[in-house]
């Protein structure tokens, strides 16, 4: 009894009925491929960084309280929160801090030869209440021997071209391992 009740409301709507083929392939749905444009700021210090890069220079912040030097720069010490004024062009080699050799890409597929993401500490920063270095996330060079990876290794940046830099962490195309002395 309640099924015919239903079934009779169902019949007595008024509009057009749809099948699910008309639904949603001609009423509701919408194709478009999406193109979104947005721009994100950089904020001052890390601005001055970027712009370094697009001149094939590694900027480091430099504490006006306790002189730590530090890459990324900051606007602030973060050993002794006194303001960072000053900028200054440092040595582009450094040492593997860290790193990792990943088999896998973004999008799950396998690879062959790893990437090879490694963390690097420049040879002229300096954090004066650790006595340590500091750095940034990049990757190694794809074609490095792998046995002579090591937490310690030298590694020296690698540029694009002057004219193909745009002031972007790209503009590094990887650190290469140098050879030990
Ligand atoms: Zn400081």
């Amino acid at each position: 009894m309640k099924n015919n009740l239903k079934q009779n409301y169902l019949e007595n709507l008024r509009g057009t009925k749809l099948n699910s083929k008309e639904f949603y392939n001609e009423v509701l749905s919408v194709k478009t491929i999406p193109k979104f444009n947005y721009s994100w700021a950089t904020g001052i210090a890390i601005g001055k960084f970027l712009n370094g890069l697009k001149e094939g220079k590694i900027l480091a912040s430099i504490c006006s309280g306790c002189e730590s030097k530090q890459v990324p720069p900051m606007l602030f010490c973060h050993e002794c929160f006194k303001p960072m004024v000053k900028m200054e062009k440092i040595s582009d080699q450094g040492r593997i801090n860290t790193y990792s050799l990943a088999y896998i890409n973004t999008d799950a597929t396998r690879r062959e030869n790893p990437e090879i993401p490694i963390v690097i500490d420049f040879d002229e920063t300096i954090n004066t209440r650790r006595g340590e270095p500091s750095g940034i996330l990049h990757k190694l060079d794809e074609n490095s021997d792998l046995s002579k990876i090591k937490i310690g290794s030298r590694v020296k940046a690698v540029w694009k071209n002057e004219n193909d830099r745009i002031g972007d962490i790209t503009d590094i195309l990887y650190f290469e391992l140098m050879e030990e002395n």
